[in-house]
């Protein structure tokens, strides 16, 4: 076939920095700090309700409502609702998808137009950018930039308010969010996020807060909602995913909440792409929510212990990346830990391309010669700006003991040998 088969708007996004560095570090059995997910099993709670769900007779594996089962919706609105202090319609203002990945699809589908601009904060969530472009949007970035010196916290990567208002044009149609932020760990104070509010509203511009690692603080900062923003509810589509809040990211159940004047045309894409989400898996997370609803803010809460474990794992990995001569910037929030490379040598060798960025050869090298996966951070940047953050690389801390242990063997080993 000689005609170009592929749709134009597929062109430049064809590499996944995820699909290509799973399969490296499966390909030499590293030890993976790379891809974020929990290597231990989701609470018995969870996986109680699951297995209930799947034997709770044939319609647990039929066809379910639309856009979201029933008791998931219902608890959903009841959550987010007492959370963002406002009233949330489960049936108007909950859309259920296929994790929060689907969540973000449907929402720059159907929110976005050929030509509208979306401002993206950089560092990002690497699907932002293909998603903008496949719904014909142009991306717009502005950065968090670290402020000097040494012991960095995520806090200490900051936006200027000033830079990010030059961004804001007659065609600026969104903005995304993503706090907790993968990959740096920034927590946004509600100061940041009021000066974020305040130009979406002069702007008439949706917000899109992508919200996957909110139950997952460290330190005493404290997730708030832009949502829960005076005039933010009316123009804010909040992003949440089942798998990042249970530790089950294989579930890939994820919603999106916002109100039903944005919600409806979310729900268009959807009934017309995918139409509805697994049962049972549906059926498990409403009961896991419901489960944590009767205990929240209680010391048994799953969502009060799983921060405290994630603590004591970030501790010790970034003391053990310290040792190596690497420096972590400590994150207040999520999975995720990026270091800084700068003052490591290592010695790339022919297997590993020199025309790419650094962070990409020392991961690729990590992985090859040390058997440790990790992510290059340049990946969570536009091409145009991923050079100036070629020094860090990013860490994901919520693995069992005993995979940081053998990474911290890894590191020592090297610290020992340089
Ligand atoms: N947003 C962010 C910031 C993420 O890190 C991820 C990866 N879990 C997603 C969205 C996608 O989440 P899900 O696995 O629920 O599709
Ligand atoms: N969100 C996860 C991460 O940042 C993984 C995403 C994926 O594997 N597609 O590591």
């Amino acid at each position: 076939m000689s005609r170009q088969m592929h749709a134009r708007r597929l062109e430049g996004i064809d590499k996944n920095i995820w699909v290509e560095f799973t399969q490296l570090a499966a390909d030499y059995q590293a030890v993976n700090l790379g891809q974020g997910f929990p290597d231990f099993a989701p609470p018995k709670f969870l996986q109680e309700a699951f297995c209930k769900a799947v034997s709770g007779g044939g319609l647990m594996h039929q066809y379910t409502r639309a856009f979201g089962h029933p008791s998931l919706v219902t608890i959903l609105a009841q959550l987010f609702g007492r959370l963002v202090g406002h009233e949330i319609q489960p049936l108007e203002d909950v859309l259920v998808t296929i994790g929060a990945y689907q969540a973000l699809f449907c929402t720059f589908q159907a929110l976005v137009d050929e030509g509208d601009e979306v401002i993206i904060i950089e560092p990002f969530f690497d699907c932002y950018q293909p998603m903008v472009k496949m719904a014909g949007g142009k991306q717009v970035y502005v950065p968090l930039r670290p402020r000097g010196g040494s012991n960095l916290s995520s806090g200490d990567w900051v936006l200027c308010a000033e830079e990010l208002a030059s961004k804001f044009t007659a065609k600026t149609k969104a903005i995304v969010i993503n706090t907790p932020n993968n990959p740096t760990g920034k927590v946004y104070k509600t100061e940041e996020l009021q000066v974020i509010a305040d130009l979406c509203i002069k702007h008439d511009v949706v917000c899109i807060s992508d919200e996957v690692y909110e139950w997952l603080t460290y330190d005493g900062a404290k997730h708030v909602k832009i949502a829960s923003l005076a005039g933010m509810w009316e123009r804010t589509v909040t992003i949440g995913s089942a798998g990042k809040t249970f530790s089950a990211t294989g579930l890939k159940v994820g919603w999106a909440i916002g109100p039903s004047h944005l919600i409806k045309h979310l729900k268009t894409v959807h009934q017309n792409s995918v139409y509805h989400c697994p049962t049972a898996a549906q059926v498990a997370v409403a009961e896991g929510f419901q489960t944590e609803y009767d205990r929240l803010g209680h010391p048994e809460s799953y969502f009060q212990q799983l921060p405290t474990l994630f603590t004591h794992k970030r501790n010790k990995l970034a003391a053990c990346l310290e040792s190596a001569g690497l420096r972590p910037t400590l994150p207040e929030g999520g999975y995720f830990m990026i270091a800084d490379i700068s003052s490591v040598s290592f010695d790339s060798d022919d297997s590993i391309s020199q025309d790419e960025p650094l962070d990409y050869r020392f991961v690729k090298w990590l992985i090859k010669k040390k058997g440790l996966a990790a992510i290059p951070v340049s990946a969570f940047y536009s091409p145009e700006h991923g050079k100036e953050v070629q020094n860090y690389v990013r860490f994901c801390f919520t693995k069992e003991d005993s995979t940081l242990n053998a990474a911290e063997d890894i590191l020592k080993k090297w610290a020992s040998e340089k």
